[in-house]
């Protein structure tokens, strides 16, 4: 399924680049996208990073790409103006047009490619691992939230509808148990009543949302912390996978970061008891966050960053429950009861979120408080 060389060869030859082709290489740990970094044949040249976008997932990738742009202008407008930074293409993700004109190239077998520079002497890390890595984490988050917050939200496509509503995530559930498709519905009694005890309370961002006392906002969407890249002094140097970007609430930003990096086991752990919450990480991150965003939030958006903190994992259990009561049509599994499994880690987190909800709170507030008085010291 992977394309051959001569393939990637022939697709980057229709796009804009400087120098040549030299090689290209299967590159990246991400599940969505089959992304390659392309070689430049000129030392002087710059490297590129092709990635074929799944069109089977997004209906509409001229859409998003029209997103990315819009959003990485808008990025590289901020660096320069707030920053004076001279190299702005290293803090955002600079798209590279097709010969077409466009920031597309569609092949003959109707796939979509995109072309980015490639950035250099940049990692990323599935795991947190350190105070410092989820501070920078956090203002990257927050500067990139931050930045976007005077763009027209609604010149942005709609690339997944409901991709974080609770209650479209709720109906998909309430239609697996109906076809019960699988057979799979007596196993799992337990954790369906997990999921009607919480329905209700879950869905209170959006009924914020709905009753006008929460804002839509450009936001990611996939926060996953895998998706900042960190320089070589490991410094967070650039957001990338915009890919979800849409109008949404900037709890589901703040809350799936937090999902993450929270948790000190991986989202499909099997032994409960090793999944913790690391507190000192989250309090890094929040304050990294908070410091760029608290001071134009209103009270109520910051209460409602909380309710993402259990609202994520939430999603994620429900989704990984149902794909398991539909018999593992959507997500790759390693083992037949990898959705159960994961379903299982991910609520067994949520507890774990409702029981700290108090001290969680009080480190939001906090970091916001702080977040403030620095906005207020620096413009005074
Ligand atoms: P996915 O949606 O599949 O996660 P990503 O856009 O996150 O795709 O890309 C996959 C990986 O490729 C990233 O985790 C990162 O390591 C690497 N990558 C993506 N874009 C760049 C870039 N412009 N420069 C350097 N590395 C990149
Ligand atoms: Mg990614
Ligand atoms: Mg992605």
């Amino acid at each position: 399924k992977a394309a051959n060389l001569e393939e990637v060869a022939a697709i980057v030859a229709n796009f804009e680049i400087n120098g040549g082709f030299s090689d290209a290489v299967p590159f990246g740990s991400g599940h969505i996208n089959d992304t390659y970094r392309i070689t430049n044949s000129y030392a002087a040249c710059p490297d590129y990073v092709l990635q074929r976008v799944n069109h089977e997932i997004f209906k509409n990738v001229p859409a998003l790409i029209d997103n990315i742009s819009y959003v990485t202008d808008h990025l590289r407008n901020k660096f320069s103006t707030l920053m004076g930074s001279a190299n702005v293409g290293d803090r955002a993700l600079t798209l590279i047009p097709a010969k077409s004109g466009q920031y597309y190239y569609q092949d003959a077998k109707g796939q979509y490619w995109r072309l980015y520079l490639f950035l250099p002497d940049t990692r990323s890390y599935d795991v947190v691992t350190t105070t410092q890595q989820a501070l920078e984490g956090g203002k990257a988050l927050g500067q990139f939230q931050n930045y976007l917050a005077d763009l027209d939200v609604s010149k942005l496509s709609v690339v997944l509808p409901d991709f974080h509503n609770i209650n479209f995530r709720l109906k998909q559930f309430a239609e697996a148990i109906q076809n019960n498709a699988a057979g799979r519905l007596d196993e799992v009694a337990a954790e369906v009543a997990f999921v009607r005890a919480r329905e209700h309370g879950m869905g209170e961002i959006e009924r914020l949302g709905d009753a006008g006392k929460l804002p839509l906002r450009v936001t990611h969407n996939d926060t996953k912390f895998n998706n900042i890249l960190f320089d070589a002094n490991d410094r967070a140097q650039c957001i990338i996978d915009l890919d979800t970007i849409m109008p949404g609430y900037m709890a589901f930003d703040f809350g799936d970061a937090v999902r993450t990096l929270i948790n000190t086991a991986p989202e499909d752990e099997p032994d409960l008891d090793k999944i913790q919450l690391n507190i000192p990480v989250f309090k890094a991150f929040a304050q990294g966050f908070l410091g760029q965003t608290a001071s134009y939030m209103s009270t109520t958006e910051l209460r409602s960053l909380t309710l993402g903190i259990t609202l994520l994992p939430f999603i994620m259990g429900l989704r990984f429950l149902t794909d398991y009561i539909n018999g593992d049509t959507y997500y790759k599994t390693a083992f037949p009861a990898h959705n159960l499994q994961r379903a299982r880690a991910q609520f067994n987190l949520v507890e774990k979120l409702e029981k700290a909800h108090h001290q969680l709170y009080a480190i939001v507030m906090h970091a916001a408080e702080v977040g403030m008085s620095h906005t207020h010291a620096k413009s005074n």
